[in-house]
């Protein structure tokens, strides 16, 4: 398969920009697409709809089998489906995954997932480290999970090579192979430098639980370092200075979740230091939160910068030190504790599996992303290798987030339980085969067949992934946030401040993936609230 056949984006229809006055507003286009957008919507909620029933109805028939069932292996033997990684696609592939005809392996450093949108609430104690993960083996107990990172694939006699935390006597790592009728592989990124000097050595990162653990760690030790009385002041003023560097979501809610730190625990443990403490914001870019659209962009900008954050704007990091950095305007600033949100790269085994299969090495770019088909399957792999979330790309673009990724999680699996053939070429849709229609002959199964025909209507092509657009969400501090809540193109609510504030913490709290993590979320909000955030360093 070659570039050419990947289906280009469908050229769009040029929009007039209306001025103050509307006037020049292409009235016909806006309500094309406004009636687009409420057709997907009622496609949504009516899909919606029947995905849940059907998920509740494979969730339930696990839940009510005796314990005993856990690793029972007997039967004929399954295809066998080898899950690479533990985070917000494999996570929502294992939840929606029939283990009843599949048998299911997960392949994760991690045997946990992270729910991403609250760690930088955890890097500073708003939060617990425990109360924004679940157990892979929870999300689904009939899917076994192997602790360790991939390290190789051999796509031509279907084997995956990982590397365990076991050790041999002389003290190396052992390694497995593990083969796999099908891959699906969500290794997600890793934060990358961008090639500047010093990121690796001197700054922080946001990805995971280990990170927000350095950052909470490092955080408290600034504050302990800057109190010793023998250090000068000038000493003081640079280890309390925390630099964020670039202005995205991520970066923007660490400084919103370090500001109500500091203006609250920090200004009343640790008085004398309080008007010492200085939080820069480094953004490459014009603006910050460039996924937002205009208007609730300049808030955030407004917010924060009211709270007291010096924002450097169109400013690149150049090289960082251990004690200062230097920013391409010829800068030299002293820093006590520098945040890198600014970029992330391929993981390696996603570089591995791309040298793997030619077709991909001539389809990659920069990013160094596997690219998909609109069914999610990595070209040039005849349908054996099925890749989502942020390791991938495919047309239309997609934002690298954790909507995505989960909406691809859910959308994967519930076509391989519907039995569609994965192996039709590439840019072809899967078909479903009549002997394997969503009936395993299993008690559910007369179940699933019937949504199956509800859903279908006797269609035999497997519809391609389409992305759903819900909108964007961030927290500012100061309990002030932005909520752009969307159905596809069409605004349902856009909202700023508190009100911003209060649906940012309604939509996490709902989104927490299991009701232990909603409680425990709602305890830990209240906690913080009523007793302060815990600034032991334990
Ligand atoms: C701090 C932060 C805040 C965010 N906030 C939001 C938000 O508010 N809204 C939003 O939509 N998105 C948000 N995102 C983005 C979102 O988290 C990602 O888009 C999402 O995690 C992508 O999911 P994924 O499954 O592709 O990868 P990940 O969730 O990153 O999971 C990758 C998994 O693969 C495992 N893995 C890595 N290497 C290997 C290997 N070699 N072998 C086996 N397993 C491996 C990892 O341990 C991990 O379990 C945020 C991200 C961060 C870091």
């Amino acid at each position: 398969m070659h570039m050419q056949e990947i289906k280009t984006r469908p050229e769009k229809t040029k929009i007039r920009i209306p001025d103050e006055r509307g006037r020049g507003l292409d009235t016909t286009e806006d309500n094309r697409r406004r009636q687009e957008s409420v057709m997907a919507l009622v496609d949504e909620v009516g899909t919606s709809l029947l995905d849940t029933v059907e998920d509740a109805s494979l969730f339930w028939s696990r839940q009510l089998r005796s314990e005993d069932e856990l690793g029972d292996v007997k039967g004929p033997r399954k295809h066998r489906i080898v899950v690479i990684g533990s985070g917000w696609s494999s996570h929502a592939f294992i939840k929606s995954i029939d283990t009843d005809k599949f048998d299911v392996v997960i392949i994760s450093p991690r045997n946990y997932f992270l729910f991403t949108p609250l760690l930088a609430a955890a890097s500073v104690g708003t939060v617990e480290y425990r109360s924004i993960t679940e157990p892979m083996r929870k999300a689904n107990p009939y899917a076994s999970y192997f602790e360790g990172e991939a390290t190789d694939i051999f796509p031509e006699n279907r084997t995956i090579r990982m590397r365990t935390r076991m050790q041999t006597n002389d003290g190396s790592k052992i390694d497995l192979n593990v083969p796999y009728d099908m891959l699906v592989f969500s290794p997600g990124v890793k934060s990358s430098s961008f090639g500047v000097k010093g990121v690796y050595e001197n700054c922080y990162f946001l990805k995971e639980v280990d990170d927000a653990r350095r950052l909470r760690s490092a955080v408290q030790d600034r504050f302990e370092r800057a109190n010793i009385p023998e250090v000068t002041e000038e000493e003081k003023r640079r280890i309390l200075t925390f630099v964020v560097c670039e202005g995205g979501p991520t970066g923007v809610e660490f400084c919103g979740e370090l500001y109500d730190l500091l203006s609250t625990e920090f200004k009343t443990l640790y008085p004398k230091l309080k008007s010492l403490a200085r939080v820069v914001m480094i953004q490459s870019g014009p603006t910050i939160l460039p996924v937002f659209e205009e208007s609730l962009r300049s808030v955030g900008l407004n917010v924060i910068t009211n709270a007291g954050v010096e924002v450097a704007l169109e400013t690149r990091v150049n090289a960082v030190g251990p004690y200062s950095m230097t920013l391409n305007n010829g800068t030299e600033l002293p820093y006590g504790l520098a945040v890198w949100t600014a970029g992330t790269g391929p993981r390696n085994i996603t570089e591995r599996l791309i040298e793997k299969v030619p077709v991909q090495a001539e389809m990659t770019s920069r990013s160094k992303k596997l690219t998909i088909d609109p069914w999610l399957r990595v070209y040039g792999t005849n349908g054996s290798i099925l890749a989502m979330g942020d390791c991938t790309k495919m047309e239309p673009i997609l934002p690298q987030t954790a909507q995505v990724a989960s909406q691809q999680g859910h959308y994967l699996a519930r076509m391989l339980n519907r039995g569609y053939d994965m192996s039709t070429p590439d840019n072809q849709p899967p078909v479903q085969t009549d002997d394997n229609n969503g009936d395993n002959g299993d008690n559910g199964g007369g179940v699933r067949k019937t949504f199956n025909l509800l859903r279908t209507l006797g269609k035999r092509e497997a519809d391609p992934f389409r992305f759903f657009n819900y909108g964007m969400l961030a927290y500012l501090g100061n309990d002030k946030g932005l909520a752009h809540i969307q159905a596809n193109d069409l605004d349902l609510i856009k909202a700023s401040g508190q009100a911003g504030f209060y649906l940012w913490r309604s939509v996490y709290f709902v989104k927490q993936v299991s009701l232990r993590n909603r409680v425990l979320v709602l305890f830990d909000w209240m906690k913080s609230r009523m007793f302060g955030r815990d600034l032991s360093r334990i």
